[in-house]
């Protein structure tokens, strides 16, 4: 079932009075529980596509459906999960402390999304950090900080997560490992994530599906379905 269905998407920012075409008619249809990486250069327009399905920023003109509802309907009812690439973290709240967040924020906005220690626990203890739940953030590197935003997003009880570079500032050894952890933690949850990237071995080795970005104007140039033999298996 498609979940997330883009049509004739364009979006132009002008900047100085000259405008840049960040995209140009997209046309792109996910189905539910997929792991999808956008791929291309620099300035092709992924962070935008990704900020207008998420509701972050508008198109110009097109189409976006979240399951039937437009990304600023499916915002407000919690559908996404946002991982940035650095989380935003209490520095007075513990770990596990910092995961139940998204549950709080749910359920002032009337969700009904309840958090669930022991899911929080797993996932923490899912991404090497079962140690940490009563750490303080600042006892834990930029890595294991990133770690952690990914285990609240899967805690959340967003069925869609939104994923900006999220290892952009990690060297390539924690980039390897998150990886791994990120995809083990997937196969048990099997949320729809769309996860930009410029790291094509990245995009491979997550993904179900890659979409490939070109620059001047952004446009989608090509979509490859990863079916097998799968590198993760
Ligand atoms: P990517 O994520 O692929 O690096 P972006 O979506 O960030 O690309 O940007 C696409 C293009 O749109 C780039 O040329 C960028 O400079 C431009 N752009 C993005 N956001 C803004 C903005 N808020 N104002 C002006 N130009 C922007
Ligand atoms: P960064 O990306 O900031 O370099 P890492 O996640 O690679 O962060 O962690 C940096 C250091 O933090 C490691 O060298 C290690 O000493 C410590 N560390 C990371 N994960 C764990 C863990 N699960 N248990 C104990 N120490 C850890």
């Amino acid at each position: 079932m498609s979940v997330i269905l883009v049509e004739s998407l364009s979006k132009r920012f002008s900047r100085k009075g000259q405008w840049t075409e960040a995209l140009r008619n997209i046309n792109l249809e996910l189905d539910s529980g997929t792991f999808v990486s956008l791929i291309g250069p620099s300035g092709c327009g992924k962070s935008t596509l990704l900020r207008i399905i998420g509701g972050l920023e508008t198109a110009d003109a097109g189409k976006v459906s979240i399951g039937g509802m437009t990304p600023l309907e499916a915002q407000a009812s919690k559908v996404f999960g946002f991982v940035p690439q650095a989380p935003a973290l209490f520095p007075w709240r513990t770990i596990i402390e910092n995961m139940q967040l998204p549950q709080e924020v749910n359920r002032k906005g009337g969700a009904a999304y309840e958090s669930n220690r022991e899911d929080e626990t797993e996932l923490l203890r899912a991404v090497g950090l079962g140690d940490f739940t009563n750490a303080y953030p600042k006892e834990l590197s930029g890595g294991m900080q990133q770690r952690v935003g990914i285990a609240r997003a899967f805690a959340s009880g967003a069925p869609i997560l939104l994923m900006d570079e999220p290892f952009s500032a990690l060297d390539e050894i924690t980039r390897e490992k998150i990886s791994h952890q990120l995809m083990s933690i997937w196969e048990k949850h099997q949320k729809t994530v769309v996860f930009v990237t410029h790291n094509i071995r990245e995009a491979v080795f997550l993904s179900d599906k890659v979409v490939v970005m070109s620059s001047r104007p952004g446009r989608i140039t090509e979509i490859v379905d990863i079916n097998l033999p799968h590198p993760r298996t």
